[in-house]
């Protein structure tokens, strides 16, 4: 989201122009969840996204719905939906809270005008008007107690939302983080480096002959050695450095506050680990496989325009790193 109020994609950025009104896409989602809210739904994205397109639908917004229905929404897109409805579910907590203590005051008034009120009145007006309050305190005191159901519902959507966006930035199959959390986190990281004049590495890495595996041992022995690979780079890692999937049998390790001469040390250090380690299959556990990785290093420098130029490098060291023969670390620096 950016700050003319339009909602654009990187494509359309590129090419030609789709802007849609912000302010009319948060009142269809706002729409959208107090629908799923009223109908007793959970506000996940199967639900929300139903309803989103409905509402829509019926606000007469057919060109926002053709839109968002004309390409499969990518991980990022998803991802944006997940943040939205999150802090959608967060204003209309806030609303609620208001909403909640102007009704505690409210109901506060009637219970002390109920005394003056009587002692101001003749007992015939009295007999009518204490059924009125009363009926009064006990619609109060309802909507209270929906408000407060409501209140704890919204509570408990909002935990799922925050699970479900910790979920969406990982890898299902190895743990490691995914490609859509890398492109989050890089520019940030190159930002606050850049800025701070800081340090960090990336490290390439990928499994040597991995085809081999799959065709020797098939795709579910292939599997779990990605899994196993994960676990290892993280036992082996320190727990501030992240380790993304970036491709099939290919990651890449940020180390902060890393140099090039640390990133090397921790890069070998991988290797050792992999190529001294024999891997058991779960379906077939005496048959062990042994594999070897490759590693490429780069560290970010001042002539940087962005994390992709690091990445670039950490790749071309990781071509060079296979065209050496594999089962080593390689990096541009002399
Ligand atoms: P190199 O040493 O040059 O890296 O050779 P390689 O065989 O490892 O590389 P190549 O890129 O030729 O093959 C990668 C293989 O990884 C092919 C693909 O089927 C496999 N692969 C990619 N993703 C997965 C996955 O999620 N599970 C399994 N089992 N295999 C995968
Ligand atoms: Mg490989
Ligand atoms: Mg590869």
């Amino acid at each position: 989201m950016n700050d003319n109020n339009d909602i654009r994609t990187k494509e359309e950025a590129d090419g030609q122009q789709t802007a849609f009104d912000l302010v009319k896409v948060s009142e269809i989602a706002r729409h959208a969840l107090k629908d799923l809210i009223s109908s007793n739904k959970p506000a996940i994205p199967t639900f929300y996204e139903k309803s989103f397109y409905n509402i829509a639908g019926k606000m007469g917004e057919s060109e926002l719905v053709d839109y968002l229905n004309s390409s499969q929404p990518s991980t990022k897109q998803a991802a944006l939906m997940t943040s939205g409805v999150a802090s959608i579910i967060s204003d209309l907590n806030s609303e609620l809270r208001q909403y909640r203590s102007g009704l505690d005051s409210h109901g506060g008034e009637i219970e002390n005008k109920h005394q003056s009120i009587k002692q101001n009145v003749s007992p015939e007006v009295w007999k009518v008007l204490e059924k009125d309050l009363l009926g009064l305190q006990k619609a109060n005191a309802q909507m209270r107690s929906q408000l407060q159901t409501t209140e704890n519902r919204l509570e408990k959507q909002e935990k799922e939302v925050v699970k479900l966006q910790r979920k969406s930035r990982r890898d299902p199959l190895t743990g490691a983080m995914n490609r859509l959390a890398m492109e989050e986190d890089l520019p940030n990281e190159f930002a606050r480096n850049k800025r701070y004049a800081r340090t960090f590495s990336l490290v390439m890495a990928d499994i040597d002959h991995f085809k081999n595996i799959n065709d020797t041992y098939g795709h579910s022995a292939g599997d779990e050695i990605l899994k196993a690979f994960v676990s290892l780079m993280q036992q082996t890692l320190r727990e501030v450095d992240v380790i993304y999937r970036y491709g099939g049998e290919e990651f890449l390790v940020l180390l902060p506050e890393t140099d090039a001469k640390g990133a090397l040390l921790a890069a070998e250090r991988l290797r050792k680990a992999v190529d001294s380690k024999v891997l058991k299959h779960r379906d077939t556990p005496n048959v062990k496989i042994h594999v070897t990785s490759s590693f490429g290093v780069s560290i970010n420098n001042p002539d940087d325009d962005n994390h992709l130029d690091i990445i670039k490098r950490a790749d071309q060291a990781l071509y060079k790193a296979k065209n050496n023969g594999r089962n080593r670390v390689e990096s541009l620096l002399k």
